[in-house]
Parts: structure tokens; sequence; C-alpha cells
């Protein structure tokens, strides 16, 4: 994988760098992740907190209560609206870029989809690739790292 790796928002005042080789990243099908991107599904890679830098701009935040009484807090430009990152309030080792913002969003490897229950009917799923019902376990992504 190409680190360290950059990306930013649509319009390009939010600007970031990442340094380190994601834990993971995925497809999630949740209506939450529906409703924020306007598309049929999320793209999250999580990743290190220390290994990101923001090179550029100040995002806007916006809180959410998740299913797990989590706290999720969206970080996205105030000028074009792209979701950039997010914190989980359970998860302080790991955080999330979202997928599409980066430079290149090609080489990631998607090794999960999940919340496959509210998933579009339409939407194909690599058969090679694990599929949740719901949220899993992340901790095995985490291991050794
Ligand atoms: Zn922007
Ligand atoms: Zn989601």
């Amino acid at each position: 994988m190409p680190v360290p790796f950059s990306g930013g928002c649509s319009c390009g005042a939010i600007r970031y760098t990442c340094t380190e080789e994601p834990f993971v990243s995925y497809l999630c099908h949740c209506t939450e992740c529906q409703k924020r991107t306007g598309s049929a599904f999320g793209i999250s890679v999580l990743v290190p907190p220390k290994s990101f830098r923001l090179d550029k701009g100040t995002p806007k935040t916006r809180e959410r209560i998740a299913d797990s009484g989590n706290v999720i807090t969206f970080h996205f430009c105030g000028d074009c609206g792209t979701n950039v990152f997010a914190d989980n309030s359970a998860r302080a080792h790991a955080m999330g870029l979202f997928g599409g913002t980066l430079d290149d969003p090609d080489w990631l490897p998607i090794q999960a989809n999940i919340w496959t229950d509210s998933a579009l009917g339409w939407v194909q799923m690599d058969e090679t690739v694990e599929r949740f019902a719901k949220v899993p376990d992340f901790s095995k992504y985490f291991a050794g790292r």
C-alpha cells in the first residue's frame, strides 16, 4: 500500500496526510452512511490517529449517538459539506477516514461489508469479502498493531 497517502474534501479547503497503513477498510451499508453520503454506502478506512495529520483547513463537527450508544463525531468541510473523517468515543486507538476523500481510493483493499441488513437490493458485494449483518468485532483487525 502506498504510504504516506493523502486526501481531502471536494473543494480542497480540507487536506490531510496519513503516514501508516490502515487497520482495515470496509463498506458500510447502514442507513446513516446512506444519508450522510447521499449514496448507497460509505467507505470507511480505520487508521491510527497518530498517523493522521491535518494539513489544511479546520473541519466542522457533528455528533451522532450510534445504535451502540457510542458517540460518533463527524468532521466535515464547512464549505463543500464533504464528510472527511470521524471519531468513535469507544475507539481511541483508531479513527475513520472516509474512503472517497483519498486522492487515490482505488488501492484500498475492501475487507468487509457491514450493516448488510440495510444494504440496497441492487448492490453487488464481492463474494470473497466478509459480510456482517450489523457491526463486526473489529478487534481482530487491530491485533498486532
Ligand atoms: Zn470542502
Ligand atoms: Zn455506516
